[in-house]
C-alpha cells in the first residue's frame, strides 16, 4: 500500500491537476454560465458598496476563482453602463492558480492581472468577489470511531483512517461514525479577505453551495460530465469540491475584526437585489429566448433548485451600512 496522503493533501492535488487540464465547465456549470443577470447584479452590489465606503477614486475589483471571466465582464458591462464613475476607479484583479483558466479569462478580461492567492493582491480598499470558488478548496475529514477520533486519509483509491484529535468543530458527545469536516485553506481566505478589508476597507460577497450552521456530514462529492462520480477514484479528472460551512466562513470574518452578514439564501439575496425586474425586462426585449430566461432565473433562486442550497455572506468594516441584499 502507499502511503497514506490526508485528505486536504489529495485534494489540493487532484484539483490542482483538474483545473490546470480540464475544461470545468464539460463537468459543471454555474450561475454566472446559467445567466447573465447574475454577474450583472453583483456589478451593481459591487457599485453600491463602492457608494457606501466613499467612492475611493481606485478600488480593487477582485475575484477569486473566476472560471471562464464571464462573471466579471457581466458585471463590468453594467457597471460601464450605469455607474460609470466606478467603473473608471475599478481595476480588475483576479486570483487564479490555473494557468489554463487564467488564458480563458485574459479574452474575457484583457485589463485584469492575475494572481495566485489573495494574500499577493496590492493594498488598498477592495471589493472581492466569490463564485463557487470556496467549495473547491481542500477539505480535511475527521471520523468519531469506536476507537477515538480519526483523520481520513487516502491510499490505492480508498479511504484510511490515521489517529487523530478531536477536531474543534466536533461537540463532545458526537455520535459514533460521525464525520466533521474543516477547510483550512478557505478559512485562511476568508480571515486574509476579512482582516484586509477591516484595516484597508472595502467589502467581500461569497456565494456557493453550503451549510448555514456547521455540524456533521461528509459532503465530498466528484463530478464528471454532470454526474456524480467515486471522488478518491481517478484524482485530476474530476472535479472535487465540498459542501462550504458558513458559519465556520463567518466566525472567520469577525475574529480577523470585520462584520460578517448572513449567511443568507441566493434566492433571497438575488431576489433583494432585483432579479425578477431584471429577467423580466430582458424576457420583455428578447421575446424568443423569454422561456429560456425565466427558467435560468428560477433555476438560480427557487428554493427547491440552487436558491436555498447556495448562499451568499457578505464582509465589511465594522460600522458599515448592510451591503445591499442583507438589510434586514
Ligand atoms: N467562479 C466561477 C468558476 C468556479 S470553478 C464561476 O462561477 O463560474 C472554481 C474556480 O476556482 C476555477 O477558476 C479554478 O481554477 C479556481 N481555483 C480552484 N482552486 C483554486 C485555488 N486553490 N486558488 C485559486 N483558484 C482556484
Amino acid at each position: 500500500m502507499r502511503v497514506p496522503e490526508r485528505l486536504d493533501a489529495f485534494m489540493a492535488r487532484a484539483n490542482a491537476a483538474y483545473y490546470a487540464t480540464h475544461d470545468p465547465f464539460a463537468d459543471f456549470t454555474t450561475a454566472p454560465e446559467i445567466l447573465q443577470v447574475f454577474g450583472e447584479l453583483l456589478g451593481a452590489w459591487a457599485a453600491i458598496v463602492w457608494a457606501q465606503f466613499g467612492r475611493p477614486t481606485k478600488v480593487i475589483l477582485a475575484e477569486a476563482g473566476p472560471g471562464r471571466g464571464t462573471l466579471m465582464a457581466d458585471a463590468l458591462r453594467l457597471a460601464a453602463r450605469v455607474a460609470p464613475d466606478f467603473h473608471h476607479a475599478a481595476r480588475v484583479h483576479l486570483i487564479e492558480t490555473s494557468a489554463r483558466l487564467r488564458a480563458v479569462q485574459a479574452r474575457a478580461l484583457p485589463t485584469a492581472r492575475w494572481h495566485d492567492r489573495l494574500a499577493d493582491l496590492p493594498p488598498g480598499p477592495i471589493i472581492l468577489l466569490a463564485n463557487e470558488f470556496l467549495d473547491a478548496l481542500p477539505v480535511r475529514q475527521f471520523q468519531h470511531t469506536a476507537q477515538g477520533w480519526a483523520e481520513r486519509h487516502v491510499a490505492d483509491g480508498g479511504f484510511v483512517l490515521l489517529p487523530a484529535d478531536q477536531p474543534a468543530t466536533a461537540p463532545p458527545g458526537a455520535a459514533i461514525g460521525s464525520v466533521f469536516e474543516t477547510q483550512p485553506a478557505a478559512r485562511d481566505f476568508v480571515a486574509t479577505a476579512a482582516s484586509r478589508i477591516a484595516s484597508q476597507g472595502g467589502a467581500a460577497i461569497i456565494l456557493d453551495y453550503g451549510r448555514a450552521e456547521s455540524g456533521p456530514g461528509d459532503s465530498l462529492q466528484a463530478l464528471r460530465a454532470g454526474r456524480p462520480a467515486d471522488p478518491l477514484a481517478a484524482p485530476g479528472e474530476t472535479d472535487l469540491t465540498v459542501h462550504v460551512d458558513f458559519q465556520a466562513m463567518a466566525r472567520e470574518a469577525r475574529a480577523a475584526g470585520a462584520t460578517a452578514w448572513g449567511p443568507i439564501p441566493q434566492g433571497s439575496f438575488l431576489g433583494a437585489l432585483g432579479l425578477g425586474p431584471r429577467v423580466q425586462k430582458l424576457a420583455a426585449a428578447n421575446p424568443s429566448r423569454a422561456t429560456a430566461l425565466l427558467d435560468a432565473a428560477q433555476r438560480l433562486a427557487a428554493p427547491g433548485r440552487m436558491g436555498h442550497l447556495f448562499k451568499a455572506l457578505a464582509i465589511t468594516q465594522e460600522g458599515a451600512p448592510p451591503p445591499p441584499g442583507f438589510e434586514t
